[in-house]
């Protein structure tokens, strides 16, 4: 007897077919087994299951604008483990926290070359589809995964390039890219990751990779932008948090003369800087395990050992630097033991003098002439901290530089490559208390929502005309005006933030706001204490402001946002940095920076440039989407909080999404495609249609009792407008 596999689709179709071992076939089998007695049997336990599974694609929800259907849908695939699911073509995922069954050899080898319709939704079908698209039509393809902390995004990215690595064709010196590339992982994530209340390994920075393929489609180099790492952390942790994993890294693996050598301790608890969070040790993470990954994998990557040697000597500085402490008398701070400025001055390769002076005065040029002013407590502590968070900074950047040299495929006849970029991007951030990395991460987030509209409508209307069918204009929020606030020249908010940044006097946080208020007070997506009605005013703190996000309304404490945004390290500090002995450091510290007289750009300001960058980079590209969910907020396998999932598809913009997408029509489909399934609906086209494809459809669906105004015939697609036609079409297959 045949065996038989019942397969449910994206669409909510049911694919029957002669099984393989149990895998799924192809869908031109189907017509053979249609019509016997069991199959019907079969087809009713699997329309049993499309109840129990929910549909794979939310735009055949009946009730689509619902959110509560949207969350229904959700729980059901996720109950049944299920993470992942369509609204169209963008793949929502939901972290299942727990390891599945569904990223083997075998799985990948299942979606490739497969159309992303024919089998169940999976990131390894995103990938395939980029790939796919990226060799046929010849167009750079890059995939946008955004989500919120622990959601997924880092996993998911990960699984995107294992998927390459393992499906693409490869030579010998493709294989040493293709280690590159996977090994840059570990060594970013040692760097850039830290253990958050969120996510045990949180990226604290966005990352935009692009891998590059050549004519054969083999992966042939990479090239890595980071963007934002949140430097705070280095000095200070929050509770039940820490910092950056290389840190514990070195010093639970570190070999005992590396530690001798570097005069750190086998204890965490020694360093001002790991004790901020009072969590030394995470139960998923083996500190020592992974420092042996992360070596092995610098030297995968390329790097030497004098490039480990000087990289580490920094990493210890930066303890060393943390121990600095201060005393003093009359308010003027010295430092109170030399133990640290010793080690610092080896292992930075620069003078201890110079380097005391610097961590207790500040320079100053008054008529031509320089001279020392002291620093009290305060201010050497925080000079001594933003000299530790510039050097792990710029170290992380020339780390990432230094991957990029590494992953540059050297050979001329390379440089004709086509190219999938995957951002794995900090999604929006409410918080309880919002600053200004919120501020610039939600910015990051209206862009890329403005990026999606405009590509997503673009390629909307490109397919309709490609395919000769009249546009309707899809409405949707344009939220431009939302950038435009944040970024306008002389107007934004960015713009009025750095006037007061470089304003001398009696410029704070408080008078950023009120300068906000004058300026901007008027905008219907800005607010603040003084300006709100009273409901809004009883949710607002005095020294915040509010902007309404396309996703939502957001209130930022102004603290801080000043000292944030001007990033500022004396400059004396600076010229001990750039006088280093050290490699890495000169090259992180510019002696052109010192004789440049021209204020380096702002936080802000740079960010505001890497974003429009980044939005060129991508404007170019054909985009896919994965949309990253956190089920819970204790990381554990099987809970689906509503409140939470809900809280999710909102700021994810995901209702929004589907909205848009079901304004045009619900279901497409290449007539051939089309054509075989339903053929055996009518007796006109039933076994075989001879003619043309088209009228073969157009036959079909009259005989169906479509009516005009259900559907539209395309140069080589039919579009279905709802599902429920499509469904009806379903059933009468199975009632036959
Ligand atoms: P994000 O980058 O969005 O902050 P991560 O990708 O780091 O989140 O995921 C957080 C954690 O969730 C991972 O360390 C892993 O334990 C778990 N996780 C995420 N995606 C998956 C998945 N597809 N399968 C199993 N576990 C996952
Ligand atoms: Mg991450």
């Amino acid at each position: 007897m045949m065996q038989l596999t019942i397969q449910l689709i994206p669409t909510g179709e049911i694919i029957l077919s002669p099984g393989k071992n149990g895998e799924n076939c192809c869908h031109s089998c189907h017509n053979k087994v249609v019509s016997t007695d069991g199959v019907r049997a079969m087809m009713e336990s699997a329309l049993t299951a499309r109840d129990r599974v929910g549909v794979q694609d939310f735009v055949l929800l009946e009730n689509f604008t619902s959110e509560a259907a949207f969350i229904e849908n959700l729980r059901k695939r996720f109950k049944e483990n299920l993470i992942y699911t369509y609204i169209g073509s963008v793949l929502v995922s939901v972290n299942p926290y727990k390891e599945l069954e569904i990223y083997t050899k075998n799985h990948m080898e299942r979606y490739r070359g497969v159309n992303f319709y024919e089998v169940s939704p999976h990131i390894y079908a995103v990938a395939d589809n980029s790939y796919r698209s990226m060799r046929s039509e010849r167009k750079d393809q890059c995939i946008l995964i955004s989500g919120e902390s622990g959601a997924g995004k880092t996993e998911a990215s990960k699984k995107i390039l294992q998927y390459y690595a393992v499906t693409c064709p490869a030579s010998e010196q493709v294989q040493t890219v293709k280690d590159r590339l996977l090994q840059s992982n570990p060594v970013l994530e040692a760097f850039g990751n830290a253990k958050t209340l969120r996510n045990d390994n949180s990226s604290r920075f966005g990352k935009y990779m692009d891998i590059q393929f050549d004519f054969k489609g083999a992966p042939v180099g990479g090239h890595i932008i980071n963007y934002l790492l949140e430097k705070s952390r280095v000095v200070h942790q929050n509770h039940g948090e820490r910092n950056f994993h290389i840190f514990y890294q070195l010093i639970e693996g570190g070999e005992e003369d590396l530690l001798r050598r570097l005069g750190l301790e086998r204890n965490p608890q020694q360093y001002q800087y790991l004790v901020k969070g009072n969590c030394p040790k995470v139960s998923s993470i083996n500190d020592r395990s992974d420092w042996k990954v992360v070596r092995k994998a610098l030297s995968v990557i390329g790097f030497n050992e004098d490039d480990v040697e000087e990289l580490l000597n920094i990493i210890a500085s930066v303890l060393h630097l943390g121990n600095v402490q201060y005393g003093g008398e009359e308010g003027n701070a010295c430092i109170t033991s030399d133990t640290q400025i010793k080690y610092l001055a080896r292992l930075l390769g620069v003078n201890g003098a110079v380097l005391t002076e610097a961590l207790t005065h500040k320079k100053i040029i008054a008529k031509g002439e320089e001279l020392m002013s002291p620093l009290n407590l305060e201010q050497a502590s925080s000079a001594r901290d933003a000299l530790s968070k510039a050097v792990y900074g710029r170290t992380f950047t020339w780390l990432v530089n230094k991957i990029n040299t590494s992953l540059t495929y050297k050979e001329d006849s390379y440089k004709n490559f086509s190219v999938i970029g995957l951002l794995d991007i900090y999604g929006f951030e409410v918080f309880q208390h919002n600053s200004f990395e919120q501020f610039c991460i939600n910015y990051c987030n209206e862009k890329l929502q403005q990026l999606f509209i405009e590509l997503t409508l673009k390629s909307e209307q490109e397919e309709y005309e490609a395919e000769g069918i009249t546009w309707e204009p899809v409405q949707y929020f344009n939220n431009k005006i939302i950038c435009d606030l944040v970024e306008e020249k002389f107007k934004g908010i960015i713009s009025i933030l750095d006037e007061e940044c470089l304003r001398p006097g009696d410029a704070s946080d408080i008078t950023f706001l009120e300068k906000l208020e004058d300026i901007v007070g008027g905008h219907p997506h800005f607010v603040t204490h003084k300006l709100a009605d009273a409901k809004t005013r009883k949710v607002m703190g005095r020294d915040e402001f509010r902007l309404q996000h396309y996703a939502g309304e957001v209130n930022y404490n102004v603290n801080g946002f000043l000292d944030k945004n001007n990033d500022l390290l004396f400059r004396n500090l600076k010229e001990v940095m750039c006088m280093s002995e050290n490699k890495i450091l000169t090259q992180c510290f510019d002696r052109e920076e010192l004789s440049d007289k021209k204020r380096p750009d702002t936080a802000a300001t740079q960010f505001k440039a890497s974003l429009a960058k980044l939005m060129e980079i991508l404007m170019s590209k054909e985009p896919s989407y994965v949309r990253c969910i956190k089920p819970n907020d204790s990381k554990q396998a099987g809970r689906f909080d509503e409140v939470l999932i809900r809280h999710q598809v909102k700021y994810l913009g995901l209702m929004e999404n589907l909205r848009v997408r079901r304004a045009g029509f619900a279901y497409r489909r290449r007539y051939e495609v089309f054509l075989q399934r339903y053929k055996s609906l009518c007796p006109d086209t039933w076994p075989n249609w001879q003619g043309k494809l088209s009228e073969g459809v157009a036959v079909l669906v009259k005989h169906l009792g479509y009516k005009p105004e259900e559907y539209k015939l395309g140069r080589s697609k039919i579009f279905i407008r709802f599902p429920k036609t499509l469904f009806a079409t379903e059933d009468a297959l199975e009632t036959r």
